[in-house]
């Protein structure tokens, strides 16, 4: 079992990550230092997370103590919306990189779709409580995205969030330079994401699966949503494999060469998440998972339902 998938600019992306969203400022640098000695070599980051200069402490306490070198490790971090105009995005990769005291990412992620209106506010919402567009076009983002690679501060440049059609206007872009190399969307068994990752394979472009157990401390969690770790037919496969249910669902990813970052500050858990290289799930489980599809979404914006980019109104 391959432990990364190959970027088409040649890079090797670890095929796990330590996911960073809602990991606390308090709690999230001996997370990243927990999963770098567990042997994790990727770390999924963004600037909305509001916590990269303490990833950034982590990452730098494991490069000190001699663990890893910094060209050991893939570095990913994201582009929020309200720095969409192709003439703020150098300005945000720059704050993540001096948050995180780094000199260059791995790979730098348009983080959705949809521009909002610049400014301090990170969540521009209107009085209907809706999130205020800007009057940008994420092709034109894309351009200032482009030109991060070309002045060596990212080495990849990908997307999130896309769906297949904003996908494919970025393919088709007139003058397009450099292609995205990864699209990040949510993947787990109640959204597989069969097509969308058949078609970005079939382009060329890696996928990697966010909120792979369910994301079960979103902040918007209701008592009654399904619940995937504790679904009683993914715990029966676990048990049939000695495995738990979470390993279950990071291994599920990584057999259809799906990146995954499943997040924890927890360090038996970080772990526990990793150690996913020494079983195979059969074909026949690997379908059962599949048919556990019912499009069922953690993160879906529901805030900027109205906006024109708006990914998810697409059937994927
Ligand atoms: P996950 O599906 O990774 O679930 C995280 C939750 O699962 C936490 O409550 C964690 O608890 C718990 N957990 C972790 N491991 C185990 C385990 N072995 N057993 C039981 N519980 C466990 O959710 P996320 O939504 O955080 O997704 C992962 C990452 O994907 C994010 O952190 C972020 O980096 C990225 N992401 C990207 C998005 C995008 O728009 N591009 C959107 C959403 C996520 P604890 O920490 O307390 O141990």
């Amino acid at each position: 079992m391959a432990t990364s998938v190959k970027l088409y600019t040649g890079a090797e992306m670890p095929i796990i990550g330590l996911g960073t969203w809602k990991s606390e400022p308090g709690k999230v640098k001996e997370a990243v230092k927990a999963a770098i000695a567990a042997g994790y070599r990727h770390i999924d980051g963004a600037f909305i997370y509001m916590n990269e200069v303490e990833v950034g402490e982590g990452i730098h306490d494991m490069i000190n103590d001699g663990v890893v070198k910094r060209e050991d490790l893939f570095i990913v971090s994201k582009l929020w919306c309200t720095f969409h105009a192709k003439s703020m995005v150098r300005q945000a990769c720059e704050k993540t990189l001096s948050d995180l005291k780094l000199s260059y990412l791995d790979l730098y992620l348009v983080h959705w779709p949809m521009g909002f209106m610049a400014g301090d506010e990170t969540f521009p919402l209107d009085s209907n409580g809706e999130t205020i567009p800007d009057k940008s076009d994420f092709l034109q983002t894309w351009e200032g995205m482009e030109e991060l690679v070309d002045a060596g501060l990212v080495k990849a440049i990908g997307i999130s969030n896309f769906n297949r059609d904003q996908t494919e206007l970025i393919l088709n872009k007139p003058g397009l330079k450099y292609k995205p190399a990864n699209n990040q969307v949510e993947c787990h068994p109640f959204l597989c994401q069969e097509n969308l990752i058949n078609y970005c394979h079939s382009k060329g472009i890696t996928m990697t699966a966010y909120s792979p157990l369910g994301s079960p401390d979103r902040p918007w969690a209701k008592p009654d949503d399904p619940s995937l770790l504790e679904h009683p037919d993914i715990k029966a496969i676990a048990e049939k494999y000695n495995k738990t249910s979470a390993q279950v669902l990071i291994r599920f990813q990584i057999q259809r060469n799906v990146i995954v970052i499943p997040k924890s500050v927890t360090p038996v858990r970080i772990q526990q998440n990793f150690k996913v290289f020494d079983f195979q799930l059969s074909d026949e489980d690997m379908k059962t998972i599949l048919g556990f599809n019912r499009n069922w979404r953690v993160c879906a914006m529901q805030w900027s339902i109205k906006h024109k980019d708006y990914p998810f109104h697409a059937e994927f």
